[in-house]
């Protein structure tokens, strides 16, 4: 058994045929881990790009790769044929985040007309399980750079931000905090329901009578004392979220509630918040309805 943990380079590069934006591979790069975690292989590899030939400015300054070195590559099925034969088969395919498989998976479906990455039977997404071993406070910093850090590996041992290199800091960051359990755990069976998954696109619920969601889900207590409240101004969708005002009689104390339902693959994600509002001061004093 091998572990393969690979990174792209890609082009953001307009198709005609397609009218959109697509992520064009331009360099496959990985490295195969044996079960002891040594290294038993790289892989690197330029991909000849069909859709543009001409790089991004971006990508050229991070990655120093030239116009006429990615002329000179290899076309992609070429490429993936070399890699499916230098995997082998006993292996778990990692990416550091599932950008890089999401991409791979657009390209297998452009240049090869295929709705999976057929070589690639388990998979695992390293970003996620390493995150299980780094106190990050802000997930969203859960870059590579950062995460090696956090694991004290010097990032600027791989600095060229070339694919073999960024392989090559995932793989030590995998070796830090390797557990064969845990990354048994987060390690996918590459079926059907995977790619679904994959291409799945979350989006938030903006319509009250939605069939995805239950309607108690508008039901709405106070949050100091739990009380049933009255309704002030009813829930209206705008800004990601549906907000209403409310009043608990217990309390004597009106509130905003902002809810938010964000639908992902198979869950939904419900994010309740309240804010105070200043009751009239008139009422709070006087204690009499100014109707
Ligand atoms: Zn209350």
């Amino acid at each position: 058994m091998h572990y393969i943990i690979m990174d792209l380079e890609w082009n953001n590069a307009y198709s005609r045929t397609s009218q959109k934006f697509i992520n064009e591979i331009i360099e496959i790069g990985a490295v195969k881990l044996d079960e002891k975690l040594n290294v038993a292989g790289t892989f690197s590899q330029l991909v000849k790009p069909v859709i543009s030939n001409k790089l991004r400015a971006r990508i050229k300054d991070l990655t120093h790769i030239t116009n006429d070195e990615i002329r000179a590559g290899k076309p992609f099925a070429d490429v993936i044929e070399e890699l499916k034969n230098w995997a082998g088969n006993d292996c778990i395919f990692m990416t550091w985040g599932d950008t890089d498989i999401r991409t791979m998976l657009t390209n297998f479906k452009i240049f090869l007309n295929k709705n999976s990455i057929d070589f690639i039977e388990k998979y695992a997404d390293l970003q996620k399980y390493c995150q299980r071993f780094i106190d990050m406070k802000d997930l969203s910093q859960a870059g590579l750079s950062y995460a090696a850090e956090c694991l004290n590996i010097d990032p600027e041992q791989f600095p060229h931000h070339r694919a073999l290199d960024d392989s090559r800091l995932s793989a030590e960051c995998f070796k830090k905090v390797f557990n064969s359990d845990i990354l048994f755990e987060d390690t996918v069976l590459c079926d059907g329901d995977f790619y679904s998954r994959l291409v799945f696109k979350p989006f938030y619920i903006t319509d009250k009578n939605d069939p995805l969601i239950d309607k108690g889900i508008f039901n709405c207590y106070c949050d100091m004392c739990g009380a049933k409240v009255t309704v002030m101004k009813d829930w209206k969708y705008g800004n990601q979220s549906f907000r209403g005002d409310f009043y608990c009689e217990n309390c004597n104390r009106e509130f905003r509630v902002a809810l938010r339902i964000k639908k992902n693959y198979d869950y939904l994600d419900v994010k309740r918040r309240y804010f105070e509002k200043i009751r009239a001061k008139a009422l709070t004093q006087s204690g009499q309805q100014d109707e």
